[in-house]
């Protein structure tokens, strides 16, 4: 029994974190919340994902945020023309970013 409780908290505590740890990016005036890298984040300043979301801001479209910490993000392994390393990073699991798969 004893267990039980604490294994719910433990699963419990978790989702808060999840939750609350995420640091997102959005200005005054922005719609829109930004991971930090985003071109689209600007004079964005940080705050957290779950005030943003009470503010009414929704998830960037091109930097999907909400992302974040889900996927691991792998430098591409594809070879740019010029025979350099690719420098887009991917979550893809074939370490290669859309234009190298
Ligand atoms: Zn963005
Ligand atoms: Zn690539």
């Amino acid at each position: 029994m004893k267990r039980t409780i604490l294994i719910t908290c433990f699963l419990f505590f978790g989702l808060v974190f999840k939750g609350i740890g995420q640091t997102v990016y959005s200005s005054d005036k922005g719609e829109k919340y930004h991971t930090a890298d985003c071109r689209l984040s600007g004079d964005a300043e940080p705050l957290k994902l779950s005030a943003a979301k009470k503010a009414g801001k929704g998830a960037c479209d091109i930097c999907k945020p909400n992302d974040l910490g889900k996927a691991k993000l792998n430098q591409c392994s594809g070879k740019t023309a010029d025979g350099t390393r690719c420098k887009r990073m991917t979550s893809n699991k074939n370490k290669k970013c859309y234009q190298h798969q």
